[in-house]
């Protein structure tokens, strides 16, 4: 986003407005808590400003100050459609395409006639914004809306609710402060959010420590299940239906479970293939280390896309048929996977 740019949205934004903001399908940490710190950001400054997200979001994010008020898209949608329909802006945050939205709301999204003003780290973003800030380089969306805010000038305005919305956000996209994308300027963010009333040691326990006992012992079967193909530094886990049935799953459940098999020495290629009968598909999560790109990966074998060492995707096939293609396809990466060190 350039200096006109941005004295183009300030003047815009000083007079208020009515402004829906908008996180991707199955929305994280950084999607709730980018679009709920902006949210209250636009109240405070007197518009009249709702976070809309496609779909519902775990339990461990519903203590984030604000949250209470998401309007969620797949259980009002008469009341997200006229929300949508009379807005002045539309911010998008945390993705690219407005496919990320899901395929019930990415019509609405499209045939909107307003102006939108994007804030997202994925690789490859659509040009539907009239506003476009996008760089793969940050850590977080949330971290992206703070240089907002401060590219606003209006820093001084980040309430404790707001700079505890912000600190989730880059707390869960940087894996608590350790993935390569945190940088020293990360940190001084995070500094001025504690600085401007977000508890951070609150917020890491709010958020991972609230897990129920059955979801420990899905992480068991999880672990148990995982499979080491160790010619190729790959390791990965799968979750069937009827394991997630027996454990009595909740959205959310399976976050952070892909992660735990880069912590095994030599691994850099990590997948998570998790079954889901209602929408008859295979939800993959992949991770890496390193160079290996894996967003590259997802978006040319299972539809998906993310960054270059963390992404989603899917499958339409079976569980077994997803993990035989996916063991398959390691083949052709043999030159990558075999060089990462
Ligand atoms: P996760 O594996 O935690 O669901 O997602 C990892 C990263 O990939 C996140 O940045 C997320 O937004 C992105 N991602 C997850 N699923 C998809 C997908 O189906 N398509 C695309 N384009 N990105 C995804
Ligand atoms: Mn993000």
């Amino acid at each position: 986003m350039n200096s006109t740019e941005i004295k183009e949205l300030k003047s815009l934004l000083n007079s208020p407005k009515k402004i829906v903001i908008v996180p991707h399908k199955n929305p994280d940490g950084d999607a709730i808590g980018s679009t709920v710190g902006l949210c209250n950001f636009l109240k405070n400054k007197n518009h009249q400003a709702t976070v809309i997200a496609p779909n519902d979001y775990p339990e461990f994010l519903k203590w984030v100050p604000g949250q209470e008020e998401v309007v969620i898209f797949d259980k009002n949608q008469e009341e997200a459609k006229q929300l949508i329909t009379g807005a002045d802006i539309i911010f998008t945050l945390d993705f690219n395409h407005f496919s990320r939205t899901g395929p019930v709301m990415e019509p609405v999204l499209a045939s909107a006639k307003t102006t939108f003003v994007m804030i997202d780290h994925h690789q490859q973003p659509d040009n539907y914004a009239k506003y476009t800030f996008s760089d793969v380089s940050y850590s977080s969306t949330c971290e992206m809306v703070y240089h907002f805010i401060e590219m606003l000038d209006e820093t001084q305005y980040i309430t404790p609710a707001i700079a505890s919305a912000l600190y989730l956000g880059i707390m869960t996209d940087t894996g608590s402060f350790r993935f390569p994308s945190t940088t020293s300027t990360t940190h001084r963010v995070i500094a001025d959010l504690i600085d401007k009333g977000a508890k951070n040691s609150a917020i890491h326990q709010d958020t991972f420590d609230n897990s129920s006992y059955e979801r420990f012992q899905l992480l068991g079967v999880a672990l148990r299940n995982m499979k080491i193909v160790p010619e190729y530094k790959t390791a990965y886990i799968t979750l069937s239906q009827e394991e997630l049935d027996n454990h009595n799953f909740k959205k959310g459940d399976t976050e952070g479970f892909v992660n735990y098999s880069l912590g095994i020495k030599g691994i850099i290629f990590a997948a998570i293939f998790i079954e889901n009968k209602a929408d008859k598909i295979i939800k993959i999560s992949l991770r890496s280390k390193g160079d290996f790109d894996v967003n590259q990966f997802s978006r040319n074998h299972f539809h998906g896309g993310g960054h270059i060492n963390a992404a989603g995707g899917k499958s339409d096939d079976s569980l077994e048929e997803t993990t035989k293609k996916f063991e398959a396809l390691l083949v052709d990466y043999q030159k990558e996977l075999k060089n990462e060190n």
